[in-house]
């Protein structure tokens, strides 16, 4: 089943709405890249917390 995330992106601070599908549980990875609507450029996302990632970093 789909997923609905939402995310603040951080190059234009708005909220971002982005469908996950689920993936096979064997996918080590814990992270996908997502085209960002808002900005266009690509965003890592935790797929389990729907966080983006390194979000407090600096
Ligand atoms: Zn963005």
């Amino acid at each position: 089943m789909d997923r609905q995330i939402v995310f603040k992106c951080p190059a234009t601070g708005m909220n971002v709405q982005h469908r996950l599908t689920d993936a096979p549980a064997d996918v080590a990875e814990t992270h996908i890249s997502v085209a960002c609507p808002a900005c266009t450029r690509l965003h890592l996302i935790n797929r389990t917390t729907g966080k983006l990632l390194g979000e407090r970093l600096r």
